[in-house]
């Protein structure tokens, strides 16, 4: 990234430091709201007890989201102002190894913003973002919350969301769609109705799914049917539970 700072990478913190200025300067490059520096702070404290890495049964989690991207018919990554921010190439690079679509999608909408978020997503290798057509609803949220494109996360039947706001990631369950989710409490609502809640920091676990998808891409329909079906979330989010309350960081 040109905007990046310089972190020594011996620094103790330097992944949380680089995840905070990226942050930062999504926010002056007015894709992140201050909104998200907040979500960014609750973020970085479940990080930290979580012992900043990816868990085994987040490592799972991110392998059976893998292959749910992989058998659906149309799958779509939801791409919010912290997202954009922290892993614009990694996102572009998940939804080439698995065929999905990208879609901005805001909890504060403003086509300042969502135009800002499609400009970056383009500069770091998108084709085409999908979100600012807006000519779709999610039932049961108000009108601008509800906005998302009809032939976008309207019509899929799989969609990854990170970092996404409670009332949506339930609104978007009851539409009848696989809910990927992706985030750090997993205590959330966002991670309570997931299908697949991936306990784990966007930073890691987005790459961590395109290396899986990379790798299950050749295997059949039954193999990920069968990856899919042995996932329990309950398990996945009871172990993220664990994990923090133990302190456990290795
Ligand atoms: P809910 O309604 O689901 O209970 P919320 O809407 O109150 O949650 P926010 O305050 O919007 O949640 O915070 C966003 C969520 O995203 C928090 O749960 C936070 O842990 C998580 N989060 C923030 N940064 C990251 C990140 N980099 N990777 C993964 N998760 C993150």
């Amino acid at each position: 990234m040109s905007d990046e700072i310089e972190i020594p990478e011996s620094h103790p913190r330097y992944q949380s430091l680089l995840t905070r200025h990226r942050i930062e300067a999504g926010v002056e490059k007015g894709i992140t709201s201050k909104q998200g520096l907040i979500a960014q702070g609750r973020g970085e404290a479940f990080d930290y007890l979580i012992g900043e890495r990816t868990t085994e049964s987040a490592e799972q989690a991110e392998r059976v989201a893998a292959a749910h991207l992989l058998l659906a018919d149309s799958p779509v990554l939801s791409v919010n102002g912290n997202v954009a921010a922290l892993v614009p190439g990694e996102i572009v690079e998940l939804a080439k190894a698995t065929g999905a679509e990208i879609e901005v999608n805001l909890f504060n909408r403003t086509e300042e913003r969502m135009e800002a978020i499609a400009e970056h997503l383009r500069e770091h290798g998108a084709e085409e973002v999908k979100g600012l057509t807006a000519d779709g609803r999610i039932p049961g949220l108000d009108h601008e919350r509800a906005k998302v494109d009809a032939d976008g996360i309207g019509n899929a039947d799989v969609v990854l969301v990170p970092l996404e706001d409670g009332d949506r990631a339930e609104a978007l369950g009851e539409m009848d769609k696989t809910e990927l989710v992706i985030d750090l409490n997993p205590m959330s609502r966002s991670a309570q109705v997931a299908s697949v809640p991936i306990v784990d920091n966007v930073i890691r676990a987005v790459p961590n799914m395109t290396d899986h998808a990379r790798d299950l891409a050749a295997e059949p329909n039954s193999t990920l049917e069968g990856i899919i079906e042995e996932f329990d979330p309950e398990a996945a989010l009871s172990a993220a539970e664990d994990a923090i309350r133990s302190g456990d960081m290795e």
